[in-house]
């Protein structure tokens, strides 16, 4: 039914707001049982590439948007390592208001370009990181009067909170470790956020520990400094000065849980890891979180049998660039049966 609908009473909505919805949310929460046997833990992946967009984004760009419209704005601007703009392109596209995306040039996987364009975006290719994108496409807003649909407008957490308030009502209970990747870090805020309101309520009744992963190359929460030059190949988390960074280092404080980082190495087995034994194709961006606990299991800090959920931010079709470079070709043959039966037949 979407999240505005799903959630209605839980969110700041009047009866102006416009009921924006692509059937974003209800995603599936999957048991993983094969890569957790690995842990030694009860693993879920909560699949946010099953999304219109294809990722987490659009729980809360609906609300963004939504209140844009409520607002009299006319359009949406934002800067996106390529998640957001398809998904504030989505949506503007549902509603029929124009949208503006600044994206670095080069750095943004081709499945999430392509999609900003189809769905209709005016899309600006920016000769600078993500960080300086972000920085003009405020100036951007400011001067034009076109709602700011970044993470730094408040609705866009609010409406992320929803994934939190999924993933306990159908656990009946928050997971002992939620292990999200950081970036920008406002998902990892916002779940803090919803999980809080939900113990609130009297819904659950312990919190999770909440643990951030980041890339080597763009680690600000774990070396606890801004990153002048983030550089990874999971493009999604490619930030070296996280808006929300106090927000999420708030977060993972009050909850006992830590940020840490991994290599790109490390992401892209992951990635192959979830695929081969979970089934799950996620973007490498997602798999940071999967690499971060495999590095704290073989550091022997991940405690035993404990019921731990991922966020798999994002969908690994935007990115089959990535993902090609990790595997093999298809093994051709000649249209025969003989051919066909020597592949068959190898071990
Ligand atoms: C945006 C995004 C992230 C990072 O989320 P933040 O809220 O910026 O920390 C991680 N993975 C994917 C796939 C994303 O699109």
């Amino acid at each position: 039914m979407g999240i505005l609908r799903h959630y209605e009473k839980l969110l700041p909505l009047t009866y102006k707001t416009p009921r924006v919805n692509l059937e974003e949310g209800s995603t599936p929460l999957i048991e993983l049982p094969r890569v957790g046997a690995r842990l030694g833990i009860r693993l879920f992946g909560k699949f946010e590439g099953c999304n219109p967009s294809g990722s987490f984004k659009d729980r809360g760009m609906v609300l963004a948007v939504a209140k844009a419209l409520e607002e009299g704005k006319r359009a949406v601007i934002c800067a996106s390592t390529g998640n957001t703009s398809a998904s504030a392109a989505a949506y503007a596209a549902s509603v029929g208001i124009p949208c503006f995306v600044l994206l670095p040039a080069g750095k943004v996987a081709l499945g999430k370009l392509a999609q900003a364009l189809m769905y209709g975006a005016k899309v600006i290719a920016v000769k600078g990181n993500f960080d300086r994108a972000l920085e003009l496409a405020r100036e951007g807003a400011e001067r034009t009067g076109c709602a700011m649909v970044n993470s730094v407008n408040p609705y866009r957490l609010i409406g992320q909170r929803s994934g939190a308030w999924e993933i306990c009502d159908f656990l009946g209970r928050a997971p002992d470790i939620h292990a999200i990747p950081v970036g920008n870090a406002g998902n990892i805020s916002a779940y803090w956020a919803g999980y809080n309101v939900y113990a609130d309520m009297g819904k659950i009744k312990a919190l999770p520990k909440m643990y951030g992963f980041q890339a080597e190359g763009a680690a600000p929460l774990v070396t606890n400094k801004p990153c002048p030059n983030p550089e990874t190949i999971a493009t999604a988390i490619r930030i070296g000065n996280p808006v929300s960074a106090h927000l999420a280092k708030a977060a993972v404080k009050e909850s006992g849980g830590e940020f840490n980082s991994v290599t790109d190495q490390e992401i892209l087995e992951a990635q192959k890891l979830l695929a081969s034994e979970g089934g799950v194709f996620a973007e490498p961006a997602s798999c940071a979180p999967l690499a971060g606990l495999m590095k704290l299991k073989r550091e022997n800090r991940l405690p035993e049998n404990i019921l731990v959920t991922m966020i798999l931010t994002g969908n690994g079709l935007k990115d089959p660039d990535t993902a090609m470079t990790q595997v093999g070709s298809p093994i051709e043959i000649d249209d025969t049966p003989e051919a066909l039966m020597k592949v068959l037949c190898q071990n």
